[in-house]
């Protein structure tokens, strides 16, 4: 992972927790948080995984197992987090999962139990997180919710219809915050990017050659030549929107995708033929 610390440490002070922050997004996230001087709170179900980095980041992190999409395992989270540091000020609710390989599969072929599953975790998952922060955050007066959406909010047909679904709904819950929860001074933003491999991209498992391949592949199918999306690519958009660089930001959708979602390639291909 580059590092983007600077000459100051963007988070100094802050407490954060990370939902699915034992893999990808979420890892490299817990890492340039706690870079920046956050203490960091890593939740998960993987816990060897978790434990393993929150060990590797040594003090001022710990991991807390939390399926999010069971409020119990949510209020633990939020109520140990306070109790061991004080506060928190960032709540960073980038759990997901996929349907399958992650394709888009039509309707028909769709499983309503996959829709059930996706979005208890996605959706349910972010609101239980956003709902248990603002339980504390409203007291500071401040604080700062983040959500992890998807590029398939912004663009159609990349996704199956779950997933799609549960992503949009994010968005929706985050906009719909931002009103109420402003009041408090609580801003509330979600980040959408575009395809990378991490965890839920590598699904088939076939190690380094398929991460390859698939990066190079998604990099090809992208607007933005000569970059590749990493995880450290949303870490630093994390970090932007959960630092006081960010103070008057609320209500976005940071959709990181080297512009992949404004652009109709058909139409561009078509003019650039006749030039
Ligand atoms: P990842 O699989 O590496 O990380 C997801 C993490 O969430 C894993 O550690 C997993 O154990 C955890 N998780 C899954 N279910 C959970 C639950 N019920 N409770 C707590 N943790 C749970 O994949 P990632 O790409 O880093 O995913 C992070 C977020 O980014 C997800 O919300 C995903 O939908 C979103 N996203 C990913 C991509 C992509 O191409 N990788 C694109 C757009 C959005």
């Amino acid at each position: 992972m580059t590092s983007v610390a600077g000459p100051h440490k963007r988070l100094e002070g802050k407490v954060a927790i990370i939902t699915g922050g034992a893999s990808g997004i979420g890892a490299c996230t817990a890492e340039l948080f706690h870079e920046n001087g956050a203490k960091v709170v890593i939740a998960d179900i993987q816990d060897d995984l978790g434990q393993a980095l929150a060990t590797k980041l040594g003090g001022k992190a710990c991991y807390i197992h939390c399926d999010v999409s069971k409020e119990d395992e949510v209020i633990n989270l939020v109520d140990t987090t306070v109790a061991k540091y004080g506060r928190l000020d960032i709540m960073f609710n980038n759990a997901g999962i996929i349907e399958g390989q992650g394709l888009p599969v039509s309707v028909v072929e769709s499983e309503k139990s996959d829709l059930d599953r996706l979005l208890s975790v996605n959706l349910g998952g972010a609101f239980l997180g956003a709902k248990h922060a603002t339980r504390v955050m409203v007291q500071q007066r401040k604080g700062c919710i983040l959500f992890t959406s998807s590029v398939c909010t912004s663009i159609a047909g990349l996704s199956g219809h779950a997933y799609a679904a549960s992503k949009s709904g994010v968005c929706g819950l985050a906009k719909n915050l931002t009103p109420e929860l402003g009041k408090y001074g609580i801003r509330v933003n979600c980040i959408s990017p575009y395809g990378l491999v991490t965890g839920v991209s590598n699904v088939s498992g076939e190690g380094e050659a398929n991460r390859e391949f698939v990066e190079a592949m998604l990099s090809e199918l992208g607007t933005l030549s000569g970059q590749t999306l990493r995880a450290d690519g949303i870490a630093k958009a994390a970090l932007f929107l959960a630092s006081d660089e960010a103070y008057y930001v609320s209500g976005i959708n940071m959709v990181v995708d080297g512009g992949y979602s404004v652009v109709n390639p058909r139409l561009v291909d078509s003019i650039n033929s006749k030039l």
